[in-house]
Formats: C-alpha cells, sequence, structure tokens
C-alpha cells in the first residue's frame, strides 16, 4: 500500500551543505551569517523593509503583540476559525482575544464583523491568512485606520500569498510566519516576523534577545524573551528560500491536478478560489455540502484505510474549553462552525507527483461513489 502523508518536507536543495557550512564554523547558536542572509532574502521575497527571525511561529506572533505594547486590560481581534496559536500567543501577552466569524461563503474572517467587534478596548486586528489564502487587508486596513488601531497579519499558512501585487507581510504593521515541518518552507522549527516600520524593527530584535540594551551589553531597559533562531536553522531557510519558488509552482500544478481528478457532486463541493488575492496552494482544502450525509471523520478514517493521511479543518476555538470564555453574545460565529464540520484537507506537498493526486482522487471517488 502506498502512503501519504498530509505534509512532507523536501530537503533536496543545499540545506545538508549549508548545515554542514554552519557545522564546520562552530556558528551553530543564534549568531551567524545565515541568520542574517535568511532575514535578508526573506525580507526581499516579502518586499517588507525588514524581517526579523524567531524561533517559531508561535513566538513571531507573541514577539509582534508585545513589541505593539499590547497587553492586560487590551483586545486583540481574532478569528475563530484558526490554529490556536493565533489566539495563544494574545492570551500569552494578557490581552484577551475577541472571536470574529468567518464569512459565509468563504473560511476567513468576515472584515464586516470585525466593526462590530470593536470596543475602546480593542488594540488590534490579527488577520490570519487561513489555509494559504489571503483575506480581506484592503477593508480591514480601512476599519483599522477609522480606529486608530494595529493591524497584525498571521501569515504562516500563506507565505507567498499575495493582495494585488503585494506578498502578505507588507501589507500591515507586523506580519508573522512559521517555517514548521508542514508549511510552505521550512526550518525544522523557526518563525519570522516583516515590517516596514523601523522602529518595530528594531523593538522586535531588542525584544527577542531578552531586552538587552542594543549598545549596552548586559544592560535591559524592560523584560523580554529569548526567541531568537539559531544559524542551523537559519541556514536550512536559505536554502529553502533558494527554492521558493519551484516549491509555489509546483503545489499550484498538484492544486490543478486535484480539481481535475477528484468528482465533485452536492456533498463534495468544488473547492473554493481566494477572494480578496492571489493564494498560496497549503493543504488541498475540500468542503463538504453542510447538508451532506457523508461523515466527515468516517472519511477520513476510509481514506487512511488506503493509506491516506487527510485532516479536519480546524474546530473554531471559541468551542473548545480555554477559550469558550471568550466568546461573547454578540459573536455570531456560525460561519466558522460550518467550515469547521465541514472541511477536510488532503495532502499537498512539492514532491508529491501528479500521479499521487491521481491515485488519491481516484481513492476519494470509490469511498464517495
Ligand atoms: C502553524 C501556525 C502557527 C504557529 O506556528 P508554529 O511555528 O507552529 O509556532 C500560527 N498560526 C497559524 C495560522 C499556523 O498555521
Amino acid at each position: 500500500m502506498k502512503n501519504f502523508p498530509i505534509s512532507n518536507i523536501d530537503l533536496n536543495g543545499n540545506e545538508l551543505k549549508y548545515v554542514s557550512e554552519a557545522i564546520k564554523s562552530t556558528w551553530i547558536s543564534s549568531t551567524g551569517k545565515f541568520i542574517t542572509q535568511f532575514e535578508s532574502m526573506f525580507s526581499e521575497f516579502c518586499s517588507a523593509n525588514h524581517a526579523v527571525a524567531t524561533s517559531n511561529g508561535t513566538t513571531a506572533l507573541h514577539l509582534a503583540i508585545e513589541a505593539l505594547n499590547i497587553g492586560i486590560g487590551d483586545e486583540v481581534i481574532v478569528p475563530s476559525l484558526t490554529f490556536a496559536a493565533t489566539a495563544n500567543a494574545v492570551l500569552h501577552s494578557g490581552a484577551t482575544p475577541v472571536f470574529v466569524d468567518s464569512l459565509k461563503d468563504h473560511w476567513n474572517i468576515d472584515a464586516e464583523k470585525i466593526s462590530d467587534a470593536i470596543t475602546p478596548n480593542t488594540k488590534a486586528i490579527l488577520a490570519v491568512h487561513l489555509y494559504g489564502h489571503p483575506c480581506d487587508m484592503s477593508r480591514i486596513m480601512k476599519i483599522a485606520q477609522k480606529h486608530n488601531i494595529f493591524v497584525i497579519e498571521d501569515c504562516a499558512e500563506a507565505t507567498g500569498a499575495t493582495i494585488s501585487g503585494k506578498k502578505v507581510g507588507s501589507i500591515g504593521d507586523i506580519g508573522c510566519f512559521s517555517f514548521f515541518g508542514n508549511k510552505i518552507i521550512t526550518t525544522g522549527e523557526g518563525g519570522m516576523c516583516t515590517t516596514n516600520n523601523s522602529n518595530l524593527n528594531e523593538r522586535m530584535r531588542v525584544l527577542r534577545d531578552h531586552g538587552m540594551d542594543k549598545f549596552k551589553r548586559y544592560w535591559h531597559n524592560e523584560i523580554g524573551y529569548n526567541y531568537r533562531m539559531t544559524n542551523l536553522n537559519a541556514a536550512i531557510g536559505v536554502a529553502q528560500m533558494e527554492q521558493i519558488d519551484l516549491f509555489l509552482e509546483k503545489r499550484q500544478m498538484l492544486r490543478i491536478q486535484y480539481d481535475k481528478s477528484i468528482n465533485f457532486n452536492s456533498n463534495l463541493l468544488k473547492p473554493i478560489n481566494s477572494i480578496f488575492g492571489n493564494e498560496v496552494e497549503w493543504f488541498y482544502n475540500l468542503n463538504l455540502s453542510s447538508t451532506t450525509k457523508v461523515n466527515r471523520d468516517k472519511l477520513i478514517n476510509e481514506l487512511s484505510k488506503v493509506g491516506i493521511d487527510s485532516r479536519p479543518f480546524f474546530y473554531p476555538l471559541h468551542l473548545m474549553p480555554p477559550y469558550l470564555k471568550y466568546k461573547t453574545t454578540s459573536n455570531n460565529l456560525i460561519n466558522a462552525e460550518a467550515f469547521g464540520k465541514c472541511g477536510i484537507n488532503l495532502p499537498l506537498y512539492p514532491s508529491l507527483s501528479l500521479e499521487n493526486v491521481k491515485f488519491i482522487s481516484t481513492e476519494l471517488n470509490k469511498i464517495l461513489a
């Protein structure tokens, strides 16, 4: 039996060469040429003025929130349908997440409902480009300007996605990325904050390194963190950045093949295209219809029996124990709940072949026939 994981890492470029180079140089901790190189390649890729490498995507989000002085008593607007790390980073800072629903016809946050959730305590909107699809940034930026609040972009699943030619992560005040093993590029564990604001860049660099004064060693004006990336991780990152355009192209081709090979019908809907910009293909995102009799979790189980790994969409955060208390009565989150119930992710990664996608699609078609 073939075995298709949901995601797989492609390390066939210069990863080993650069990691060996880092080891031979003994620069394996959080200083070294690969860190600066990775940061400059990444900021150039995103057309952002600055990029600050971090230990992972969650620390990138937390670093961004801290750099914007958001904390206890503040509220941050987040979509309910996202990976838990988005809201956790808000909670780590002491601020309160305010959950907003998804659009009816798209899983991303409904910008119109953001306005309703804004209070005098709102400090930022944490906009998530979920499953590779850009969210409604032009609307979100307008709302933020009107209320004089910040915008943080969670680009963890959308490295390379664009809106009107601009890369995600270069539009809001700070963009946050993840390089976990299943993301568009990986460094093992790793993250990045992008910004066009040089003050925020400086502040994130200080907070990343224990809050230590840039010029006066061991002098701390505030409490910081150790959120640094190692030169080893950055060495992998540089090699991955050399291949990112190729990765994105391959992902696009696989998406097209899935679209061609799957039999869509009233139970299984055609995949949603992004509305607000050009997406990148992360997982392949399927949605069962809301009226379907197909049991999503049973389908996942059937797929696994033939060696195909698949995942349910994220559960909306407001339904899970740690986050229940943040749901307010004014929040109407039915669309997030519908997507959470009906969504399935299928394997999509650069080393998957078109033949593999045909096989997976055929197996899916058989199960659903
Ligand atoms: C992966 C992910 C994160 C967290 O990244 P880590 O590197 O795993 O800490 C945050 N937000 C979203 C939407 C993600 O998918």
